[in-house]
């Protein structure tokens, strides 16, 4: 549960402090629909045990043989030590020097404060250099081994050498291709967590609620 001088709000109970919290249930719905829901993420989950409180017909489709996405393996790492962290360690197992480039002002920004202080601790730890306002620049010299980076203000340039390895991680983009083909099919198609915008769990679970409750 977390509280940033705003309404109180769970990862996993979206009607959390919510007056009805403790005695709410789904209301029953009116008319009984046939539902399916694709994905067996958080928000899937939600919107599909809602809707079927409801009275609903629902079926789930998984791409595997197990419930749950990569939340669910990394709900069984040690410690539910976050995913970032992994690879953190694994990078610095497998290379001399490891640099993070990013055109913010710092990492992790957006974290809750203790996740931000792990985060830092562990690249701090395992001497993984973090660049800031700066962004790569694609030039020749990429070919022969060197990474070429620019000051986003300024365009100041500077050079990493011996360049091994190269990451490129962009924000995320929504997984929706289904949604247009059965749009175009007439059904009626809702998207919920993720595949409506990448975001965190919060809005995963609250997506997935809303999407039951309002069919
Ligand atoms: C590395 C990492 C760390 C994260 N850490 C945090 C964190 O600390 N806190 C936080 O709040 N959020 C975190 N997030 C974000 C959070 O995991 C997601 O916002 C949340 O899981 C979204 O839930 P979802 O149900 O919308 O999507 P997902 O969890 O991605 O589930 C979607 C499911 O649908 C399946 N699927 C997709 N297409 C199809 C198809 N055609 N047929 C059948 N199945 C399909 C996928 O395989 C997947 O299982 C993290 C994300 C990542 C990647």
């Amino acid at each position: 549960m977390v509280k940033w001088h705003r309404n109180r709000a769970c990862v996993n109970n979206p009607r959390v402090a919510k007056t009805d919290e403790v005695d709410w249930w789904p209301q029953p719905s009116t008319v009984r629909r046939r539902v399916v829901v694709v994905g067996t993420g958080v928000a899937g989950m939600e919107a599909a045990w809602i809707a079927a409180a409801r009275g609903h017909d629902v079926t789930v489709f998984g791409i595997g043989q197990r419930v749950g996405s990569g939340v669910r393996l990394q709900s069984l790492l040690p410690g539910g030590e976050p995913l970032r962290g992994i690879y953190e360690y694994q990078l610095h197992a497998l290379f001399d020097r490891v640099v993070v480039i990013t055109p913010r002002e710092s990492i992790a920004q957006k974290t809750a404060l203790v996740t931000r202080q792990g985060i830092v601790r562990r690249c701090h730890e395992k001497h993984i250099e973090t660049i800031v306002l700066a962004e790569p620049r694609w030039a020749g010299v990429f070919h022969e081994g060197r990474l070429e980076y620019a000051n986003v203000y300024n365009g100041d340039t500077g050079v990493i050498p011996d360049v091994a390895f190269f990451a490129y991680s962009t924000p995320r983009v929504p997984e929706d291709t289904l949604a247009g083909p059965l749009r175009a099919a007439g059904i009626e198609t809702r998207l919920v967590g993720d595949c409506r915008a990448p975001g965190g769990l919060l809005a995963a679970t609250s997506d997935g609620h809303a999407a039951g409750n309002e069919i």
